[in-house]
């Protein structure tokens, strides 16, 4: 007897489907990030300037005061006092200036301290590493904060947006905000490239079922990914290697920082430029996995995908920056929100299936295969000749359906009929969809 769906689920399994969506119940409401670009003008850049030094102020000055704490009676100050604190810092000779910028910009500013003494404490807990002590915040130029939304202090209008102290700023690439604000973040990415990304609860309704039924995905080096629906079909999504095409442009504009002096303008200006090239090959390798993610939550209700740990293939120093330049963790971590979104489900596969090694047609594995270099190979077993990846890709979906319980012969091929529910799912929030 095959055991329970649940107790072949490994840590690796998260099968991203709360309920089984149906078209009469109300959409559920999920928290999404809207980023756009501000133009503030001098007066709100030297605002915003001044709130990011205050935020860090605030965060070391308190940090400071745990530790000394600490260190004279053994205990730790609570967030609550360092509340308080705060209000008699403000009034404070010597440090009125905090009472002048965004007030809850300083009061995240605490709760970022708590949560970095909660995840420290967490941590040594759980796996009793010694990582992850709060370290003092240094000044430098990507920086942010962020502000609560109490009593319409912050408001969305045509081509600008309202924050606390600022007033009314201008912006661009203005997508679609909608939904109740709950809270925006300020970000200096580059000196004078300002973004505000504002976190929104909104009603994101089910996507209607799909018109195929499983994809196996299968990423890699070669091509960023191979999706097979188990027809004989593949689809090669080409990798676009936006960090090696960059590679020129980064090197000079590395050299040409490296040769000034620092603290210059000259400097300075050359820093700015090399931050923006880093952000356009961000901004271009993000859009790309977002076509490709929602074109798979699209077509597909269940999408079978290795479990990847690209932390640790960074290791291996001569994939590292193939590996790095990829996206694969922003890849899956998208393909999870959305398919949470959109009602489908992901089946993650365990990270020891051996999933280029064995033979699609008759189950033989192949050692041979491990060695990358290996494109095509012929069964020793059943002399069928297979393409590397695409053998992968049918193998993933293969083995992810049986991980959720539902093997392909059971489900007639690409019918669109929803697979049942799968256990309480993934449930993680503030997903962001950057849409600058
Ligand atoms: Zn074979």
């Amino acid at each position: 007897m095959l055991p329970r769906r649940d107790q072949r689920l490994g840590a690796w399994q998260t099968p991203c489907r709360e309920v089984t969506p149906t078209e009469s119940s109300t959409p559920p409401i999920r928290n999404k990030a809207f980023v756009v670009r501000l133009y503030p003008n001098t007066t709100q850049t030297e605002l915003i300037n001044r709130t990011l030094g205050c935020a860090r102020f605030v965060y070391n000055h308190f940090l400071a005061r745990r530790i000394e704490t600490y260190r004279q009676d053994g205990k730790s100050i609570t967030y609550a006092a360092t509340d308080k604190e705060l209000t008699l810092l403000k009034r404070a000779e010597g440090t009125l200036w905090l009472a002048a910028v965004d007030k809850f910009a300083l009061q995240q500013s605490l709760r970022d301290l708590e949560k970095a003494y909660q995840n420290f404490f967490r941590t040594v807990k759980t796996t009793g590493r010694k990582v992850g002590f709060p370290k003092f915040r240094k000044k430098r130029t990507g920086e942010a904060y962020r502000t609560q939304f109490t009593n319409d202090n912050i408001e969305i209008g045509d081509h600008c947006l309202k924050l606390p102290k600022l007033g009314w700023i201008k912006t661009r690439g203005q997508p679609d905000i909608h939904g109740k604000i709950l809270n925006v973040t300020v970000r200096r990415v580059v000196e004078g490239h300002y973004e505000a990304t504002v976190l929104c609860q909104v009603e994101i309704p089910y996507l209607p079922a799909a018109a195929k039924f499983a994809a196996g995905v299968d990423v890699g080096i070669k091509a960023f990914a191979i999706v097979t629906g188990g027809n004989g079909e593949f689809d090669h999504h080409a990798n676009p290697k936006f960090y090696r095409s960059a590679l020129r442009k980064f090197r000079k504009a590395q050299k040409t920082l490296s040769k000034r002096k620092r603290g210059s303008v000259r400097y300075r200006k050359a820093k700015t430029k090399l931050a923006r090239i880093h952000r356009s090959t961000a901004n271009r390798r993000q859009d790309f996995i977002h076509k490709l993610t929602i074109s798979l939550v699209r077509e597909y209700e269940v999408i079978c995908t290795e479990h990847l740990k690209p932390v640790n293939m960074v290791k291996n120093r001569q994939l590292a920056l193939s590996i790095s330049d990829t996206g694969w963790g922003e890849f899956i971590r998208q393909l999870e929100y959305k398919s949470l979104w959109y009602g489908r489900l992901v089946s993650k596969i365990s990270p020891y299936f051996p999933s280029s090694q064995l033979c699609h047609d008759c189950g033989f594995k192949n050692p041979e295969v491990k060695n990358l270099a290996v494109r095509m190979w012929r069964c020793p077993n059943c002399r069928e000749t297979h393409d590397r990846d695409e053998n992968a890709a049918l193998n993933i979906r293969r083995e992810g359906l049986v991980a959720a319980g539902m093997a392909d012969t059971l489900n007639a091929h690409g019918d669109g009929r929803r697979p049942t529910s799968v256990g309480s799912g993934l449930r993680s929030e503030n997903h962001a969809t950057s849409v600058v």
